[in-house]
């Protein structure tokens, strides 16, 4: 599998919480997507979802004329909750669902000049790939993960400083991966605001697990074995850096 630059990474994390069902439907509309999970940060949305799209994490779907974006790996872990499919509109089209042959990027489809377009994408490409993610951004990806919003600046100032002691995308993962099991297990007013938890360092605690009784149906397993591959690829990719 393809490595993704980080921002493509980011923009995946991002992906989760948009999901209109819980087989991982989402709107095909690399540009709305990009303006939710990356506001501030200059990459393009095409390229962004291309590059996730050849590293097979997207697809593409296609119902009645209609496109959505899929994340096949997505649905596996997802407890389906009927209620739900209702209010997808690519559920709605279940029966009739395919895949797309369609180029991967919208551009792709919708340039006039081959060549134009060749040498756009090469520029964008060297953007992504030498551009490195503000601290901030970083912080937001991980941050639409937290189920208390509360404080957000306290807990980017905390974020920032941590950043110093620990990698960011190795903090963002423990903050994914932490806020959901939160979402999953804790009822908001016992779970701690985002600053208060950065500043005790508590990634070092065993994850908040549910008491008893039924586990809500969450994308916590999904989102940790994700976080794990992640962590484990920015390990690897240090090690390399340092070498
Ligand atoms: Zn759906």
């Amino acid at each position: 599998m393809i490595r993704l630059s980080p921002f493509a990474r980011l923009f995946y994390i991002g992906l989760w919480n948009f999901a209109y069902c819980d087989k991982g439907h989402l709107p095909d509309d690399a540009l709305g997507l990009k303006l939710k999970i990356l506001p501030a940060d200059p990459v393009d949305a095409d390229e962004l979802l291309a590059e996730v799209m050849r590293n097979g994490r997207v697809s593409r779907v296609e119902a009645e004329g209609k496109t959505y974006l899929w994340m096949p790996s997505f649905g596996p872990w997802q407890k389906t909750d009927p209620r739900w499919k209702t209010r997808c509109p690519a559920c709605a089209h279940q029966d009739s669902l395919i895949l797309t042959k369609t180029p991967v990027s919208y551009a792709e489809s919708h340039q006039s000049s081959a060549l134009r377009e060749e040498n756009q994408r090469e520029e964008k490409r060297t953007v992504i790939t030498h551009a490195l993610p503000s601290a901030e951004s970083v912080f937001d990806a991980a941050y639409l993960h937290w189920p208390k919003k509360v404080e957000r600046k306290a807990a980017l100032e905390k974020f920032k400083a941590a950043a110093k002691r620990i990698d960011s995308e190795a903090l963002a993962a423990h903050i994914v991966r932490f806020g959901d099991a939160y979402a999953a297990t804790t009822d908001k007013r016992f779970t701690p605001a985002l600053g208060v938890w950065i500043g005790h360092e508590r990634w070092t605690d065993e994850l908040p697990s549910a008491q008893q009784g039924e586990r809500k149906p969450t994308r916590t397993d999904q989102n940790l074995d994700f976080v794990a591959q992640l962590a484990r690829e920015q390990a690897q990719q240090q090690r390399g850096l340092t070498a």
